[in-house]
């Protein structure tokens, strides 16, 4: 059999970030440029992402970055740490990438990062990939998620066309973390208050509540991976919405850091599969 050709390690982008700025009390916004943007663009989709890198505590890499030679000379324990956020807004013009961060507390590595972020600091990401633009044939959509799922949500909200037929459900901790935004569509979220309940219970609730539009939906839901399974189960099972209708998954999970959650991912998602689908 014919030796696979080893698989090239993807191309870094190299950006600075330019300013911050706390749009709510638990939401920063990193807007990121510089020239290392210049050869950066975004597709179709709505919900666009880039994996943030992060070099394990003590690491430095030689310059120029290069993820070719990081995997070739360090040990795999050193190389960057991955973490998925979402292309909030891309400016052609200004070669500006705007990411939303959910400041979740001084647990973990990109929220923390991005509540003390200055500027001027770099920061190294791949990608953009992405996979969900609201389908302008469908005859309604449902947007749901927790506060990691709003800036990908807003994206589409801002993207659907005056007239589209839309129920976005966010859920936020309270109201101070509600966010203003303009759609074409004059869509309003409908904005559900955690307060001390378990994450998600209140948008799992108001998706289970609302009285579905006749027609078909194409449905975007994510967020924390213990709500995101029990509304895959009600729109599947319940409501029969066909799984090519719906972009699902947990976007992060309770207790776990983003490489423990990648961990069980897979598994985690079989499993939901077996039990829905069978
Ligand atoms: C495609 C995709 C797009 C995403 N887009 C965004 C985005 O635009 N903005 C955004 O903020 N997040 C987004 N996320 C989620 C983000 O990647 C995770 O929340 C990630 O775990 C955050 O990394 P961290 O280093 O801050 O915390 P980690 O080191 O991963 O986790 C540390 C601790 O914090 C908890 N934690 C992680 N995230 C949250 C949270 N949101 N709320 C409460 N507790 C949390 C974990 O359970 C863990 O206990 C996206 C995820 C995916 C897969």
């Amino acid at each position: 059999m014919a030796e696979q050709p080893a698989r090239k390690a993807p191309k870094a982008t190299e950006a600075r970030v330019v300013r911050t700025e706390r749009i709510t009390p638990h939401m920063v916004r990193v807007v990121l440029g510089g020239p290392g943007l210049d050869a950066f663009e975004v597709g179709e989709y709505t919900d666009h992402y880039v994996k943030l890198l992060f070099a394990p505590e003590g690491v430095t890499y030689p310059e120029p970055f290069d993820m070719e030679r990081i995997r070739e000379e360090f040990p795999r324990e050193q190389w960057p740490t991955t973490r998925t956020y979402t292309v909030r807004a891309w400016d052609p013009v200004h070669r500006e990438l705007t990411i939303d961060f959910v400041v979740h507390g001084d647990e973990g590595l990109a929220g923390p990062w991005a509540a003390r972020a200055q500027a001027g600091e770099t920061m190294r990401f791949l990608g953009p990939g992405g996979g969900y633009t609201p389908d302008p044939a469908a005859d309604w959509h449902l947007l749901a998620g927790d506060e990691s799922a709003l800036p990908a949500i807003a994206v589409a909200l801002e993207r659907l066309p005056s007239g589209a037929r839309v129920h976005a459900f966010v859920e936020v901790s309270d109201a101070a973390e509600e966010q203003k935004f303009a759609t074409a569509a004059g869509v309003d979220v409908t904005w559900l208050h955690r307060g001390d309940r378990p994450a998600g219970e209140a948008v799992v609730e108001a998706v289970r509540a609302l009285d579905f539009p006749a027609g078909d939906v194409h449905a975007f839901v994510h967020g924390e991976a213990g709500f995101v399974k029990d509304l895959r189960r009600h729109l599947r099972m319940e409501r029969g919405v066909a799984r090519e209708r719906l972009s699902i998954s947990g976007y992060w999970r309770l207790g776990k850091t983003d490489e423990a959650w990648r961990a069980i991912k897979r598994e985690w998602n079989d499993q939901v599969e077996r039990e829905q689908e069978n």
